[in-house]
């Protein structure tokens, strides 16, 4: 597409300032970053600017701000919610982290890594693994996913459980605010209390409030051994007793998730190479790993298999397994990594990313996936994920044979809004861990307080007053004070 008199002016300027090497405007080169991961969402941009250090952004938004181009931040692009597809109408230009991928700095000593924005989250695992440390916070796109996207969604991911969401991780924030200037907060301060947080404001913030260019994270130490298993159960109310009885014998637990029967049929029918970890047949299950980094401490496969032995006796656990290898475990993780690709595969769907209080989420999955189902006929409602940390992934699949472009332009919405509505009755909330991008947006400023949504257009509208921020997104075009 062709840039607009404004953009063809900053797109000079950025050249000019920061060579040919920042400026990709062949299409067929920005063709593969204008599509979300999930393929709803399908933009317009002429042009991805690529700086490669924070000065380097701080040019591109001081400009930006300059010529009154709004800006989409862009890591892997695997958002769950549309948050780094840039608008339709094609008025904003990427901004790609990916060349600020460089590693600053690894203290084993004292537990910090120093990451640019562009680093994807396997390299920083590699990276960290090199020195004896860890970083815990995994996911399934963690080949793709970028630490400035990570931290920019606060992601969560499967080991939540035991270290928190990247916002626990995160001790320090460099970024650039959208005038063009940098703050630094990379200082990795035990405490501080200089009024608001700005580097928390940033986390989370879906790049509405500015680049992230470089977080310092918190490492520990390396895993020395781990046990991964899988057990067959009844029902999710079943899942959580069995996760409060173990927590009470160890706190070497860091992934409890659940999994549907039929997800798991999903995974062995779309993901070329799963198989099913049990003999058995059962209508839930979850995966469970156990940890430890002392390799001298009782070997987790041990305790697993200590700490279930009752629970399959008292038939609290119908069936288990205990991966015998690496290789099996990994096998374990790749059928809940490959939950969401699976339910890609299998027709219409919408996703809700939600969380309840812990206590009450087994319920919820029940109840809910009841009345969805009763609501609209022939449509499946199915459950997975972290249900430790009480936040699910609430599928609701179009009944068999439904035209996609018409189930998803009439029936999908009404589907979400009756599914929100649950959540927030149950006291929830509708995004958990995946933000709030576009497809959230709407839903956000219907379910939300007025004193929530006032208090997030008055910190938006502080720190980016001409609204160029990725635009439409969490708060929307409508709601920001002067989009362009
Ligand atoms: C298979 C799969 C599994 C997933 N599993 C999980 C999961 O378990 N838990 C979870 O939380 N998420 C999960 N996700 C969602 C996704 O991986 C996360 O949202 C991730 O944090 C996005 O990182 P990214 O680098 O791809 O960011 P992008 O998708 O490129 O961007 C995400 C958002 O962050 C903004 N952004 C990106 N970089 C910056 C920056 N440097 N500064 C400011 N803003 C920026 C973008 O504008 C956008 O709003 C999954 C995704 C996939 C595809």
């Amino acid at each position: 597409m062709q840039p607009s008199p404004r953009q063809t002016s900053l797109i000079d300027a950025v050249r000019a300032a920061l060579g040919d090497a920042a400026v990709t405007t062949d299409p067929g080169d920005i063709a593969p970053w204008l599509d979300d991961w999930r393929g709803r969402y399908h933009g317009r941009s002429p042009a991805i600017l690529s700086p490669d250090s924070t000065a380097a952004v701080a040019t591109v938004m001081r400009l930006a701000a300059e010529h009154g181009v709004p800006l989409v931040p862009q890591g892997g692009n695997t958002s769950m919610v549309g948050g780094a597809t840039p608008p339709v109408d094609g008025s904003a230009l990427i901004v790609s982290l990916r060349r600020m991928n460089r590693i600053r700095s690894i203290d084993p000593a004292a537990g910090l890594a120093v990451a640019e924005a562009g680093v994807i989250l396997a390299n920083l695992h590699a990276a960290a693994e090199a020195e004896g440390m860890r970083f815990p916070l995994t996911l399934g796109a963690r080949g793709s996913a970028t630490i400035g996207g990570l931290a920019s969604t606060n992601a969560g991911g499967t080991q939540v459980l035991r270290f928190g969401t990247m916002r626990g991780l995160v001790a320090g924030v460099e970024a650039v605010l959208p005038n063009g200037e940098i703050h630094d907060g990379l200082a990795a301060l035990k405490k501080d209390n200089r009024g608001y947080d700005l580097d928390h404001l940033l986390i989370g913030a879906e790049g509405t409030l500015g680049i992230l260019t470089a977080v310092t994270l918190r490492l520990y130490p390396a895993i020395a051994q781990r046990a991964v298993a899988w057990v067959g159960l009844a029902d999710p109310e079943t899942a959580l007793a069995l996760l409060r009885r173990l927590e009470r014998r160890t706190d070497t637990i860091e992934s409890f998730e659940i999994v549907s029967g039929d997800s798991l049929a999903q995974v062995l029918k779309h993901i070329p190479g799963t198989r099913a970890p049990l003999a058995t047949q059962h209508r839930w299950h979850v995966l469970i790993e156990a940890v430890a980094t002392d390799p001298t401490a009782e070997a987790p496969a041990e305790l697993l298999e200590r700490l279930l032995a009752p629970a399959l006796a008292d038939g609290q656990a119908a069936d288990a397994t205990i991966a015998a290898s690496e290789a099996q475990a990994e096998a374990f993780w790749r059928i809940r990594d490959s939950l969401s690709e699976a339910e890609r595969a299998s027709g219409p769907a919408m996703q809700h990313d939600i969380s309840v209080p812990v206590a009450t989420m087994p319920r919820f999955m029940i109840e809910a996936a009841a009345a969805a189902e009763a609501r609209f006929p022939g449509s499946h409602a199915t459950a997975f994920g972290h249900l430790g940390d009480g936040n699910v992934h609430f599928h609701v699949r179009a009944p068999a044979g439904a035209d996609a472009a018409r189930w998803y332009a009439e029936d999908a919405p009404i589907v979400t809004r009756f599914v929100h509505d649950l959540v927030v009755a149950a006291g929830g909330s509708i995004s958990a861990e995946h933000g709030i991008g576009q497809m959230k947006r709407a839903e956000l400023a219907r379910l939300s307080s007025p004193a929530r949504m006032a208090a997030l257009r008055a910190i938006k509208a502080g720190l980016d007053p001409q609204g160029l921020m990725n635009p439409d997104k969490l708060l929307g075009l409508a709601e920001n004070p002067a989009a362009p």
